[in-house]
């Protein structure tokens, strides 16, 4: 039996699966219980788990949590920790790795980037039927790439970051910085005088991050998905018609820009960790 997780700001979800399917699922709030006492309580109860896969919403490099933004880190060096005290293997990535791990094998192919829009802005790369990771597991961080100098603060703790525009928490900061009082959501902020600058920014900067994105990595489909894109369909057809000015003519032409049709993405993927080392 394996056990996938995948953990996020708000919820830790997770499924025990074998070669017939899932079995069981868990899911609790990450603000409550912490990773490690999550899957330790799942293991005391469930003894025959011999692998577990971690899909998880910040930067992780060899089997160990080194930043995580939005979630409480109860024991840092998760894999020696289980593999020590408990009879299992474990595998751990960043989730958008997990993500493109899953959009690849649904989608067959090996040259894909996934870009996920929700509270951060985070990308997931596929090369020549590999995942891109960098020297240190840290490549792709497309959230933090210089963009514009505001007075807001990024989670990274600059202030030029894309994702202070492109992502759910931007538009929450900037929604608080303005004092308005509509709802965090693009319908809601085209109704409203200063609302139209902030969803009109948050357009051009998701557009200019998808443009950089096709531009350095020439995929042969890109896939978008997360809270932002799944509340707002409409999203792909304006970033279609706004991204030529971002990107390179040659690679433009080249590539696909769909929406996932993946319910959980992240979730399937720690599901393959196991069969990727
Ligand atoms: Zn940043």
């Amino acid at each position: 039996m394996n056990l996938a997780v995948d953990i996020g700001g708000t919820w830790i979800r997770a499924c025990m699966f074998d070669d017939f399917g899932v079995q069981k699922t868990f899911k609790t709030s990450s603000q409550e219980v912490g990773l490690a006492k999550f899957i330790e309580n799942i293991l005391e109860k469930e003894d025959d788990i011999k692998t577990i896969g971690i899909s998880y919403a910040g930067q992780v490099q060899n089997g160990m949590i080194i930043d995580s933004p939005n979630i409480k880190v109860d024991i840092a060096n998760i894999k020696e920790y289980f593999q020590t005290k408990f009879d299992v293997k474990l595998f751990i990535e960043n989730d958008l790795t997990c993500a493109a791990l899953a959009e690849a094998k649904h989608l067959k192919k090996d040259y894909i980037c996934v870009l996920h829009v929700g509270t951060g802005l985070g990308l997931g790369v596929v090369d020549n039927g590999r995942v891109l990771k960098g020297y240190s597991n840290l490549s792709a961080e497309i959230g933090h790439i210089p963009y514009k100098k505001t007075t807001l603060t990024c989670g990274c703790g600059r202030k030029n970051c894309i994702e202070l525009f492109a992502s759910g928490s931007g538009i929450k900061k900037w929604i608080k910085h303005l004092k308005l009082t509509c709802k965090p959501t693009l319908e809601a902020l085209k109704l409203e005088k200063d609302g139209i600058k902030i969803a009109n920014e948050f357009e051009a900067a998701l557009s200019s991050a998808i443009g950089t994105i096709i531009t350095l990595y020439n995929p042969q489909i890109l896939v978008l998905g997360g809270g932002i894109i799944d509340a707002n369909p409409s999203l792909l057809d304006i970033i279609k018609s706004k991204i030529k000015i971002y990107t390179l003519k040659p690679t433009l032409g080249n590539t696909e820009i769909i929406t996932s049709s993946l319910k959980d993405a992240p979730l399937i993927g720690a599901k393959l960790l196991k069969d990727e080392s």
